[in-house]
């Protein structure tokens, strides 16, 4: 079976053809008005980014979906979850107040700031889904308690799931922080004959879980497997068992994505933006340089077709040589392999297929 997976290119030739007016007939072409009913309380879910990030979804963008939410009767609120990490998201005052300085203020979306897991990521719901790591899952409260959900999903890379889209955002954004280290089963360890000593580590980590006496070495009690001290490191001296431990982190999170669209069917819509495709995902108080050109917009129902269309208009294009992409910089290669080597991002569209998610096939239709 396909989904229908519709797509607007960046390309703009006349003002018919802006960006906002793309989200617009997007949002028409893809059916998504049958699918919000008056009075409907409608989680848009996106990511605020973390302070000092500027990669996320603009929020002039988001005004488009808000406003053709409304135009459907709906209630929109935009929405996340609260960290595992202590970063500027770790809590909903902090989380708003970011949200708020990153643009997302009512004046500019038109819709208010609902953190949906509370004020310490307590408001929790639990979901029964009978998978293959969890019977069940933990889901933010007013995500779960919405009628219907928007998921706005900016793709780019990660270090753990090699990329990240409408799956990512489902999985660990709809997770309050239990949810989130359910999820984050792989402990990095240190390469002693590699570590230096440096402390770079030491100081990106969100947890004090790291020591460094002559050698840097990991408390597995404290660590949340973030990966920060990973990507900090510049001896490449911690490191994961990638073969075992991340297909099954892709796996867990495919799973909570399970979860926290289970119990809205039919009630779901999902749009991916592929402009600015970072190295690295929104979590990061930073972004890198894009490791492709823009490439555009996708609506679908199916947030695995979504994903699986995302992936391969990003490996269809060439990649950028003055960027973090280290190789498969040819059309047809894995982009997100060339930036985290060992990661094999599409084992979570495949495992999302197999869970019953929705399809790979899909059919892309340009408007
Ligand atoms: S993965 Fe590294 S940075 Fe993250 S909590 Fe564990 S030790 Fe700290
Ligand atoms: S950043 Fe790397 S080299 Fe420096 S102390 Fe940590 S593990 Fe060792």
């Amino acid at each position: 079976m396909k989904s229908k997976v519709y797509f607007a290119s960046i390309r703009a030739l006349s003002d018919h053809e802006s960006t906002t007016s793309k989200i617009r007939r997007l949002f028409d072409a893809a059916g998504f008005a049958s699918l919000f009913a008056p009075r409907e309380k409608t989680a848009v879910k996106l990511h605020f980014g973390e302070l000092g990030n500027d990669g996320f979804i603009s929020p002039v963008y988001v005004r488009q979906v808000v406003e053709k939410i409304r135009e459907c009767g709906g209630l929109p609120f935009l929405t996340d979850t609260n960290t595992l990490y202590l970063g500027s998201r770790s809590n909903a005052v902090e989380h708003a107040t970011t949200a708020i300085l990153h643009g997302f203020d009512y004046a500019v979306t038109g819709a208010p700031v609902i953190i949906a897991d509370g004020l310490d990521g307590k408001n929790v719901a639990r979901v029964a889904i009978g998978k293959k790591h969890f019977e069940r899952v933990a889901i933010a409260g007013d995500i779960q308690a919405a009628d219907s959900m928007m998921v706005l999903s900016h793709f780019k890379g990660h270090i753990a799931s090699g990329f990240g889209g409408a799956l990512k955002n489902l999985g660990m954004g709809c997770a309050p922080p239990e949810g989130k280290r359910a999820q984050h089963n792989a402990r990095p360890f240190t390469i002693y004959e590699r570590c230096t000593g440096c402390g770079k580590c030491v100081r990106v980590c969100p947890m004090d879980a790291i020591v460094v006496i002559e050698r840097s070495s990991i408390d597995r009690n404290l660590c949340i497997g973030c990966f920060e001290c990973m990507h900090a490191c510049p001896e490449q001296a911690i490191d994961i068992d990638w073969e075992t431990e991340i297909p099954q982190f892709m796996e867990r999170m495919a799973e909570y994505a399970y979860g926290a669209v289970k119990d809205k069917p039919g009630k779901v819509a999902y749009m991916n933006f592929l402009i600015r495709i970072t190295p690295d995902c929104d979590c990061f108080p930073f972004s890198d340089a894009p490791i492709v050109p823009d490439i555009g917009l996708l609506a679908s129902d199916d947030p695995v077709a979504i994903d699986a269309a995302s992936f391969d208009l990003v490996n269809q294009q060439i990649g950028f040589t003055d960027s973090l992409l280290s190789s498969h910089h040819a059309t047809g290669e894995d982009k997100f392999t060339g930036v985290h080597v060992h990661t094999d991002g599409y084992h979570q569209v495949r495992y999302a297929e197999k869970i019953g998610m929705g399809y790979r096939s899909y059919e892309l239709v340009k408007i």
